[in-house]
């Protein structure tokens, strides 16, 4: 059985998604423990979580693709990185699009495709 991803009827935007979480956090008071140490700590802990769901083996995409249970798991924890990290942009006021967009274009400087395609080398190597 496929694994299918609710259906959204509603396209929201990431600002919509931030004041969502950003409401989520303030009816449970919990503001105060959000301090920049501590939401970058969660998201590592959330990127610990989410390799758990590939320690041990070596699953390939389709492998996991057909594994309704695993699937979910990482889509879990693949949304628990994403929040705490839109939450870190709300803290600074940063927008998560045109932040990402303005690394991607530093990181095309730092990998031309026609010097890097097919290379997992550092760029400094
Ligand atoms: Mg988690």
């Amino acid at each position: 059985m496929q694994y299918t991803f609710p259906l959204c009827v509603a396209i929201m935007s990431l600002n919509e998604l931030m004041n969502e979480i950003s409401n989520f956090v303030s009816e449970r008071d919990w503001e105060q423990f959000h301090t920049p140490k501590n939401i970058a700590i969660s998201v590592a802990i959330e990127a610990g979580e989410l390799l758990e769901c590939l320690q041990w083996d070596s699953p390939t995409t389709s492998e996991i693709m057909s594994d309704d249970k695993r699937l979910t798991a990482i889509a879990d924890e693949i949304a628990d990185v994403q929040i705490y990290l839109l939450r870190m942009c709300s803290l600074f006021d940063i927008d998560p699009i045109e932040n990402s967009r303005r690394k991607l274009e530093l990181n095309k400087k730092k990998y031309p495709a026609e010097e890097f395609s097919g290379s997992s080398r550092k760029y400094d190597s």
